[in-house]
């Protein structure tokens, strides 16, 4: 029995060194990537329930290897949070999303365009002067920006998070609670978060039609979005089953393949060129 417990602790050792070798290897990667401009950017579109009308776009980052093949974000953006690269990261992202954007949002000003932000990012120096100063370099409208963070944000100081989200929503610019359902977040403390914006975990809309239970839980997120104020997007619909529960819960807004994938720049432009210009 002892030398299978000390087999098992050799496997346990070798499996974490090389989880390790392989966050050094992705680590190296990233800053590789991040030298010679290796990083692009996907616009998912998200819609209006009701009418099925554009509602705007998330940015979803993406990242080629040395070799030119594609390395997933669930794969490298773990990574790079966990090391001062996200901020780097991150700034590159918004950078080039709001240059790119911007004409499209001027000629259409109902356009939400949607950036992730890690808490890293979030609470690291003066945020609200840099996304200000961005805005003005780029020349990007604020109340056309939303930015997504999620629940481990607020875990190390609700206060501290929750004044930093406050002056960016003074600026004009709206929050989202992105990945909802899935962490900390608990009802004691979401009335007193600055959120315009929940987005329920596509692992909950995945649920739905499945069991009864994923019904109701999902029912009950969104009326309790709109109970505080909210509006509600589902995220990773890929039915039209899911589609009508979610209709029938007044949900708002949807993501998910079942009415777009993530697209190219190119292909985002276009999509927005084809709604009617208010
Ligand atoms: P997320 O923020 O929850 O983003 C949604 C993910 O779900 C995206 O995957 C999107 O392509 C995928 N998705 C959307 N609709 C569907 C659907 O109907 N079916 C399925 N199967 N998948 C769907 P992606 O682009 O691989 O991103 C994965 C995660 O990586 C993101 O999850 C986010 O946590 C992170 N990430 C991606 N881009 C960025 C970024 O620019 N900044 C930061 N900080 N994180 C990012
Ligand atoms: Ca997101
Ligand atoms: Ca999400
Ligand atoms: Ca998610």
């Amino acid at each position: 029995a002892k030398a299978r417990g000390r087999q098992g602790l050799c496997m346990f050792r070798q499996e974490m060194d090389s989880a390790l070798t392989d966050n050094l290897q992705i680590e190296q990667m990233l800053r590789d990537a991040l030298q010679e401009n290796r990083f692009f950017l996907a616009f998912q579109p998200q819609y209006h329930i009701s009418d099925h009308s554009l509602r705007g776009f998330e940015t979803l980052v993406r990242m080629r290897d040395a070799k030119g093949n594609q390395v997933s974000p669930g794969r490298f953006i773990p990574v790079a949070e966990a090391s001062a690269l996200m901020i780097q990261l991150d700034q590159w992202i918004m950078g080039n999303a709001l240059t790119c954007m911007q004409p499209v949002v001027a000629q259409h000003p109902d356009i939400i365009l949607s950036v992730n932000v890690s808490a890293r990012n979030l609470l690291h120096g003066d945020f609200s002067t840099y996304v200000q100063n961005l805005l003005r370099s780029t020349g990007f409208p604020a109340r056309n920006l939303e930015l997504e963070v999620t629940e481990s944000l607020f875990i190390s100081s609700l206060e501290h998070a929750s004044k930093i989200l406050n002056r960016l929503r003074d600026i004009g610019i709206r929050i989202a609670l992105d990945d909802f359902g899935t962490g900390y977040a608990s009802l004691s403390y979401l009335n007193r978060l600055p959120i315009d914006l929940l987005k329920i975990d596509k692992s909950f809309i995945d649920q739905i039609n499945s069991d009864t239970n994923g019904n109701a839980f999902v029912k009950a997120i969104i009326t309790m979005g709109h109970v505080l104020g909210c509006e509600v997007i589902s995220e990773g619909v890929e039915s039209d089953s899911q589609l009508d529960v979610l209709k029938g819960y007044a949900c708002d807004l949807l993501q998910g393949f079942l009415w777009g994938k993530p697209l190219s720049f190119e292909e985002a432009k276009q999509l927005a060129q084809k709604e009617p210009i208010p």
